[in-house]
């Protein structure tokens, strides 16, 4: 069997994608045979990119947004991307509870819980051009061990 498999999403930044998104991702890697707890995890973690995509990088303005996703020796690589208004200062905006929308009610957690949730996580924005986060996740950590004990 192949152990690589990759897809891509492009789709408009309206909020009804959000679920969508989620979704999508959470299909795609059941190959991997995850528990409902790494699906539950990497749904939030999705979630918070592309909420952050639809509010934050185009503001609501309705354009695409890019998601890419490898399998790889389960491990699961996102990529969510837009193309909107950039970050200036990536490490503040990764503090937790820093929001520039305090007015939205939003708590500034996004990106705390991307970290929480995934094992890694990269985020390399520019001004006027756009933002990209990258986040991994093994899939079945607890698993594995599990199951050579039981031999
Ligand atoms: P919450 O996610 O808790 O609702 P939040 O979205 O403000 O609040 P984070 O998701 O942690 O918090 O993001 C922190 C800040 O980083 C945002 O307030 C915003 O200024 C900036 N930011 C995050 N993602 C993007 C993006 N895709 N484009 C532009 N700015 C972003
Ligand atoms: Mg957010």
């Amino acid at each position: 069997m192949r152990d690589t498999n990759e897809m891509e999403l492009v789709f408009d930044s309206i909020s009804v994608n959000e679920g969508f998104a989620r979704v999508a991702v959470a299909a795609f890697m059941t190959q991997l045979n995850p528990t409902l707890e790494e699906v539950a995890d990497v749904k939030t973690a999705v979630s918070e990119a592309v909420t952050n995509a639809i509010i934050h990088g185009y503001e609501k303005e309705v354009k695409k947004i890019r998601i890419h996703c490898q399998l790889k020796e389960q491990v699961i690589y996102i990529e969510v991307e837009d193309y909107g208004k950039g970050i200036e200062n990536v490490k503040q905006a990764m503090e937790p509870m820093y929001t520039s929308k305090p007015e939205l009610e939003r708590s500034g957690m996004g990106f705390s819980f991307m970290e929480a949730f995934m094992d890694e996580i990269s985020v390399v924005s520019e001004p006027g051009k756009g933002t990209l986060v990258k986040m991994q996740r093994k899939i079945g950590k607890g698993r594995e061990l599990w199951t050579t004990q039981s031999l």
